[in-house]
């Protein structure tokens, strides 16, 4: 028997109701949060083409590629560590400023200000797979066409719709109580914008020159945000339908190996859903986790604790072994 993910109690994910009209964020302007999203979407890619332009005129800097890896895992870390896995489901402790470096990174990210990041996923959780979650790729019609409509709206539809976002009140109402939080949710564009400039100051201070900055500009910034995004979407799309589901979980997330590096752990997705409020997603030796590296690493510097991770007796859903994956 499937069973609802109560293996490990998330405090901060309300249970799921059997209405869920209250549990959905009105949208002010859907017009222009549509405009701003396509764009966000959309410019990134189109920078793609100036980028491959410039590989295959062989005028990439070296300083271009280490702007992208500087400014990838920076966001990177900011969405995994600090929204997902610090304020969604507060899988670990942290000083005051060290959260508020995370807070600033994860929207620096561009994945939209942090309470609705938060409210979102954490009714992803409270509904996996099921009427009401804001990007199962489950429910969209039969055959290969539904199975790839529900691809293509969990990886990027979804975030052109508003019919399904979390309700700030309902999911988020930690996150709206701390003043840090509530500050940088309402400055995100000083944020998303500071990013920008950071990859073109980057560019500029490791290439030493004006041309330098504006191409570390297209890397640290527009490449970047290509890449996180879409390796982001990639954990709502290919892990909810494709991956290893070591765990019996009620949805249908699975581990994702190849993802694993290039998310910083998340991939590890079956997992998660297993025990959503474990620091850890890796959970074997070999389930490279550099987000849960990155967590260890500031406890052991005094600055993260209360690390949670799932103990042997908390994995009663593991399937017994040669038990169908489907
Ligand atoms: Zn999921
Ligand atoms: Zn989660």
């Amino acid at each position: 028997m499937k069973t609802r993910n109560t293996l490990e109690t998330t405090p901060a994910v309300p249970a799921a109701t059997a209405t869920v009209r209250d549990d959905i964020q009105p949208c002010e302007s859907e017009n222009l949060d549509r405009f701003v999203t396509g764009l966000v979407t959309v410019l990134p890619f189109l920078a793609l083409g100036l980028a491959g332009w410039q590989l295959w005129n062989n005028l990439l800097h070296v300083s271009d590629l280490i702007v992208l890896v500087i400014m990838y895992t920076l966001t990177t870390l900011g969405i995994t560590v600090g929204f997902h896995r610090l304020f969604t489901h507060r899988s670990f402790q942290a000083k005051p400023w060290v959260r508020a470096t995370l807070a600033i990174l994860g929207s620096a990210a561009i994945e939209g200000p942090i309470i609705s990041w938060v409210s979102d996923h954490r009714k992803h959780h409270a509904f996996s797979d099921e009427e009401g979650d804001p990007h199962s790729p489950h429910g969209h019609g039969d055959g290969v066409t539904g199975q790839l409509k529900g691809l293509w709206h969990a990886h990027l539809g979804w975030i052109f719709q508003h019919d399904q976002r979390g309700s700030h009140e309902r999911y988020a109402p930690d996150l709206m109580r701390d003043p840090t939080i509530v500050w940088i949710n309402s400055t995100f564009l000083v944020w998303a914008i500071g990013g920008l400039v950071m990859s073109f100051l980057l560019g500029w201070l490791i290439g030493g020159t004006l041309a330098a900055g504006l191409t570390g500009l297209l890397w640290g910034g527009a490449v970047r945000m290509f890449l996180l995004h879409h390796v982001t979407y990639s954990i709502n799309s290919i892990c909810h339908v494709f991956g290893n589901r070591a765990y019996d979980t009620s949805d249908h997330s699975g581990n994702v190996p190849w993802l694993a590096i290039a998310s910083f752990g998340e991939s590890w997705h079956n997992n998660h859903h297993a025990f959503p409020t474990s620091a850890h997603h890796g959970l074997k030796r070999r389930q490279i986790d550099l987000s849960a590296l990155v967590i260890d690493g500031l406890a052991r510097l005094g600055l993260a604790w209360d690390v949670k991770r799932p103990k042997d007796e908390q994995r009663p859903f593991k399937r017994p072994s040669g038990a169908p994956t489907a």
